[in-house]
């Protein structure tokens, strides 16, 4: 986590291009462009020296010993909500590889783990074999890199490349692996953070922008506001409920009727008046009164997440794991086998199977 990074890109951000629009995905971008970029480099290179622990044979050997000592059902353990940005090239604060995301969805599936979506956390909807454990994915942005089409002969086929791809076909692989993945979206930032591009941004067309978005709840994603455009709510003033409204109002242009339940809070500040992340209403100019209701409203870091059923989980804070260089993933797996803490299903969604010791609670 690069708190300080982030904070400083956004105002460069702003000063540099009087821009409203502060992704932190955007910030690292723009930031570049006013001198920053050594700033930048240093601190990504530094967060995420790269440790390989691509699952090998080892690995995958490890990884099984390690599930079957944890196969005992602990259903109040915990569940990682792992954070991603863009998909590219290399590894930094706010981009993990094409490849990293791939070997962390192997890597994750070899370790007994299955997706759920932010919604089936929030509603204990939590249905797997016994011995499974659950992950949230959730993408943060709605960058091209997460969601690129690639027009041939006048067909657009997702690139394979970004993160829908991936999934796609992780999807196709493993068919176990479903489609609950949780898109973060913004419709209207700058840098083509829009519904995943637009004006010819990587490519992308504007008129392509809610035919992502359909296809996203079409194939059982997740999908969630992350404000209409980044700006940081802690400093939004009367504006607050304004923001959230238009990210919700954007999802339901594209998707009539979606039923928005989770929020991302832009790099995790929370509003003055930290109920109107919650639920708020604001009037449009035509005197139109929009309100929202955020059922789950998600932090940027913290750590894994407690369970549901746990009666200190909070809904309305949930912590993340930031997917920052090769071993987050295994980190974080291995750090909640290595406490007991893994959530462990039983195989039946009618009881709750609680650990035969504390060491899962703290
Ligand atoms: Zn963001």
């Amino acid at each position: 986590m690069s708190p300080r990074l982030a904070l400083f890109g956004c105002l460069a951000t702003s000063l540099a291009a009087g821009a409203i629009a502060c992704s932190r995905a955007d910030s690292r971008t723009i930031g570049s462009l006013v001198g920053e970029v050594a700033v930048a480099d240093s601190t990504s290179s530094a967060v995420s020296s790269p440790v390989p622990d691509a699952p090998t044979e080892s690995a995958a050997a490890t990884a099984s010993a390690a599930t079957a000592q944890t196969a005992a059902p602990n259903e109040l353990g915990r569940i990682p909500v792992f954070e991603y940005h863009l998909i590219g090239d290399k590894n930094g604060v706010y981009e993990r590889t094409h490849e990293g995301l791939r070997r962390d969805l192997a890597l994750m599936y070899q370790r007994g783990y299955r997706p759920i979506s932010v919604a089936e956390l929030i509603d204990r909807k939590i249905d797997l074999p016994a011995g499974l454990s659950p992950a949230v994915l959730v993408f943060d942005d709605a960058s091209p890199s997460q969601f690129r089409y690639i027009e041939k002969n006048g067909q657009l086929e997702i690139d394979p490349n970004s993160a829908v791809g991936i999934l796609m076909a992780f999807n196709k692989a493993h068919p176990e692996w479903r489609n609950r993945a949780v898109f973060c979206m913004l419709p209207a930032a700058q840098a083509g953070r829009a519904f995943f591009g637009d004006k010819g941004i990587e490519g992308q067309k504007t008129e392509w922008r809610y035919r992502k978005v359909q296809f996203l709840a079409e194939q059982g994603f997740e999908l969630c506001n992350h404000t209409l455009y980044h700006a940081r709510l802690d400093r939004a003033g009367a504006k607050v409920e304004e923001y959230i409204a238009r990210g919700q109002m954007a999802i339901d242009s594209a998707v009539p009727g979606y039923t928005v339940r989770t929020l991302a809070l832009p790099l995790g500040m929370w509003p003055q008046n930290r109920e109107l992340a919650h639920r708020g209403t604001w009037r449009d100019a035509k005197g139109r009164v929009v309100g929202y209701s955020n059922d789950a409203i998600l932090e940027v870091a913290g750590g894994p997440s407690r369970s549901p059923f746990d009666p200190q989980f909070n809904p309305l804070s949930i912590p993340r794991v930031q997917v920052i260089g090769d071993s987050a993933v295994a980190r974080a797996l291995t750090m909640l086998e290595k406490h007991g803490q893994r959530y462990v299903s039983d195989g039946d969604p009618k009881t709750v199977a609680k650990p035969r010791t504390t060491a899962a609670r703290d």
